[in-house]
């Protein structure tokens, strides 16, 4: 009798026990979100809105600024970087949408999601399916990164990048090697005085060099379907080689059986991250060992996480990587 009196104390103990944790756990989740979420849909929304054009449907979307902004700061830079690189971006994608807005760039909309045409835009509830399935991420840190993206833009509320008085083209891409790419050596571009060249020491990441294998008939076959040649023999691809690099030390262009052909539409041909590489050859196939990702023109992100990083701020970073601009209050 005794015994069994003792065991039911201790199960009553027990229970009340469990009972206090997880009510505590639950006080401490409550205080979490109240110290992260202060950031309320009605703070959030934007007197402005603008129209987008779904490339997949054809659709025209009309979308509140600052949730446009949102979807496109969170599909472009990763919400772990630092918060002065969010806020970099934050600024730099305003720009790059008013410049397509004043400019008239595209048709029928202000912009569209397509991020080889204008910026990347994925809606927030599938990039918050991405960072939960497959980035793996806790609801509090996909909480805190969104958090964090919100306030970038506030932050930056209303500011873009000029130069001369005008709004700027404001490219951008992954990562460079060393140094970022002059519009010049590109797409045969005009001179952009803002899109120089700068030095560009970036912090390793994952995937910052990579390696395409392309076996000689594919190349071969390739460059022949897209009127390069009309033949090529075996030994006219083993002799391919690097005939001269641009000043920012990416490739310019190959020679092939006496031919030149660029190596941006290389990259573009062979799905190459950028065209700061070199070759090797084993056996029947070239490989392209390739460093950085993306044309290289305008700000790295990896290289403004970098800075940021280093203690600068989102304004030295836009200087560092546009020459010569001024950051400016749109009216
Ligand atoms: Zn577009």
């Amino acid at each position: 009798m005794k015994a069994r009196l003792a065991f039911l104390f201790f199960a009553i103990c027990f229970l009340l026990f469990l009972i206090v944790i997880s009510k505590s756990r639950k006080d401490e989740e409550v205080k979490i979100n109240e110290e992260v979420h202060h950031i309320s849909d009605i703070e959030f929304q934007s007197k402005d809105s603008i129209t987008l054009l779904r490339r997949k449907t054809g659709k025209i979307e009309e979308l509140n600024l600052n949730y446009y902004m949102l979807c496109v700061v969170a599909s472009e830079m990763p919400f772990k970087f630092d918060f002065e690189a969010l806020k970099a971006q934050a600024v730099v994608a305003r720009t790059y949408l008013y410049n397509k807005i004043e400019k008239n760039l595209e048709d029928v909309a202000d912009v569209c999601d397509d991020y080889s045409h204008c910026q990347a835009f994925i809606d927030l509830n599938d990039l918050e399916r991405i960072w939960k399935e497959e980035k793996k991420y806790s609801d509090e840190e996909i909480m805190i990164g969104e958090e964090k993206i919100k306030k970038a833009i506030l932050d930056t509320d209303g500011e873009i990048i000029t130069y001369d008085g005008k709004i700027i083209n404001a490219l951008f891409h992954s990562s460079s090697y060393m140094k970022t790419e002059d519009a010049r050596a590109i797409w045969n571009h005009e001179d952009v005085p803002y899109l120089r060249s700068v030095d560009s020491v970036e912090n390793p990441y994952d995937n910052s060099e990579s390696e395409c294998i392309i076996s000689f008939i594919k190349l071969k076959n390739t460059l022949i379907d897209k009127g390069y040649f009309n033949e090529l023999n075996m030994e006219d691809i083993q002799n391919i080689k690097i005939n001269s690099y641009t000043d920012s030390g990416r490739v310019n262009n190959i020679k092939i059986a006496g031919s030149l052909i660029d190596a941006t539409d290389l990259r573009q041909l062979f799905g190459l991250k950028s065209t700061c590489f070199t070759i090797s050859i084993e056996g029947d196939e070239i490989i392209f060992h390739v460093k950085g990702y993306g044309h290289g023109v305008g700000m790295s992100q990896v290289g403004a996480d970098t800075l940021a990083k280093q203690g600068k701020s989102y304004k030295d970073i836009i200087q560092h990587y546009y020459t010569g601009v001024d950051i400016t209050k749109i009216n």
